[in-house]
């Protein structure tokens, strides 16, 4: 067993992991065939097991970050991964491996992308899917919570599918800013996008399950206006517009959203994290359960309110909003 520096403790880094880190050659074990995504410290690859012929996705993460021993945040992400291990709605950790400057983790593959790719598409999801997946998001989020971690960089770039097309499933991905509930942390260092975080931790207040609800808010509102709610010009008006909840709910931005979809984000974009329904709170808002369990074959992106919320219940424009 890693036993943890104090700095590691203070950031209240995770320290226990059941995986083995492998120094076995990685390049020998499994052939490395292209970039899926990249961040500030991590690359992520897909890579075939020569022994198999299964797929996985390997992230790259760096030892050495801004020239110092950053293996305790490595260690720390597969242990969330460890902790939360075994539901389907968290990516899977298969292995690790340790080359010479990082430390690769070996995770189950998910081979349909990003959901960002469905918030700034031209072609939306319809409402239907979109309920399946936050439904989904929040099965996992609530998982977490319910193992005393919060995520804290959940955003439509960490939220992978396991298939595009058919639409498939959902995995929560990106560890790394995730921390265990009531540890302060070291709030500066674990900032998340700014566009995606909620007004507490821009003001460094301590960590709750509830900065994670914000974020499910955020992107609700993106999967079914393709827009970004608080996205400025710059990282100093984005700050104001999330600090001041200053969100765009007008009839233009939500002429093809259902009423109930609206309500549903307004009750998470909310200032006072207290005042933000749990996960568990959410899973029971009618919009989530409005399509349900309607979501197989479905029809190609409607053009129309009508024909987007599938002629039902909610089909004409929601009065309040056709006032305004
Ligand atoms: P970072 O910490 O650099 O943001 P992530 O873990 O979020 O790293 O991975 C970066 C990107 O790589 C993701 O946004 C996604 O596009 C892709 N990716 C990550 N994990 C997987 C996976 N298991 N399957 C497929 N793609 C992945
Ligand atoms: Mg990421």
């Amino acid at each position: 067993r890693r036993r943890l520096d104090s700095r590691s403790i203070a950031a209240g880094l995770l320290g226990d992991i059941q995986t083995q880190i492998s120094t076995d050659p990685l390049d020998s074990l499994y052939e490395i065939t292209g970039e899926l995504g990249r961040g500030k410290f991590a690359v992520v690859k897909r890579c075939v097991e020569k022994a198999t012929g299964k797929v996985f996705a390997a992230k790259f993460l760096k030892k050495r970050r801004r020239g110092r021993d950053c293996r305790a945040e490595v260690v720390h992400e597969m242990a969330v991964l460890e902790v939360a291990r075994n539901n389907p709605r968290v990516v899977n950790l298969h292995v690790a491996y340790e080359t010479d400057h990082d430390i690769v983790l070996l995770m189950e593959y998910a081979a349909g992308g990003e959901i960002f790719d469905h918030c700034v598409s031209d072609e939306l999801l319809p409402e239907s899917q979109i309920t399946r997946l936050i439904r989904q998001t929040l099965e996992g989020v609530h998982h977490l919570h319910q193992c005393g971690v919060v995520h804290l960089d959940l955003k439509p770039q960490n939220i992978l599918l396991t298939n595009l097309s058919p639409l498939g499933d959902i995995k929560l991905v990106d560890f790394g800013l995730a921390r265990r509930l009531g540890t302060a942390g070291e709030l500066r260092e674990i900032l998340g996008t700014p566009e995606y975080v909620a007004p507490e931790i821009l003001n460094y207040e301590p960590i709750t399950t509830a900065t994670d609800l914000w974020s499910v808010g955020v992107i609700a509102y993106m999967l079914v206006t393709g827009e970004s709610p608080f996205a400025g010009d710059n990282k100093q008006e984005t700050f104001l517009n999330v600090s001041q909840v200053n969100v765009d709910f007008s009839r233009e931005t939500f002429s093809l959203v259902s009423e109930l979809a609206v309500d549903f984000i307004r009750k998470l974009l909310v200032k006072v994290p207290e005042d933000r329904p749990s996960a568990a709170d959410c899973m029971t808002h009618p919009w989530l359960w409005q399509h349900y369990p309607g979501t197989e074959s479905l029809p190609p992106t409607p053009r129309t309110a009508r024909e987007r919320s599938g002629g039902g219940k909610w089909a004409a424009p929601p009065e309040d909003l056709e006032d305004k």
